[in-house]
């Protein structure tokens, strides 16, 4: 493994609360270890009533799946390998014309070429539907 992503090893989390007391809707914000200590009490710069937070006990950090793992990115592969794809846009207006929209058709067309590499545009649609479970008649 040549590239790592490197995790970080904290964060710097703010909540924000708005006063309860009526119409001050006044903003007060809270580090996380203000909103994680038990019995913390806000007064209100505004107003001055005094409440309490609800006690948060984690925040966490979620990251998004390692790139290199995703293998299909159809539409980018398809634009790469031109010159001669007409057959593919073809096939994708044809989608478009049932009512696909524009990144659906260019998706599903994509697909079902990388898969059969038909370069008949009535294949790719025809075997397109059929793969959506859409059957005439
Ligand atoms: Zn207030």
């Amino acid at each position: 493994m040549k590239s790592k992503y490197y995790e970080p090893s904290g964060a710097d989390v703010y909540l924000k609360y708005v006063c309860p007391n009526g119409d001050c809707l006044d903003i007060q914000w809270l580090t996380l270890k203000e909103s994680k200590t038990k019995n913390y009490k806000i007064v209100c710069d505004c107003c001055g009533k005094v409440y309490k937070p609800k006690r948060v006990k984690t925040f966490s950090v979620q990251y998004y799946e390692d790139i290199q793992t995703e293998k299909t990115k159809p539409t980018i592969k398809a634009q790469e390998t031109k010159p001669d794809l007409r057959f593919l846009e073809e096939a994708k207006k044809t989608l478009i014309s049932f009512g696909f929209d524009k990144d659906e058709a260019s998706d599903m067309i994509s697909n079902e070429y990388e898969k059969s590499k038909s370069t008949n545009p009535a294949t790719l649609v025809k075997n397109s539907l059929d793969f959506f479970g859409v059957k005439n008649g």
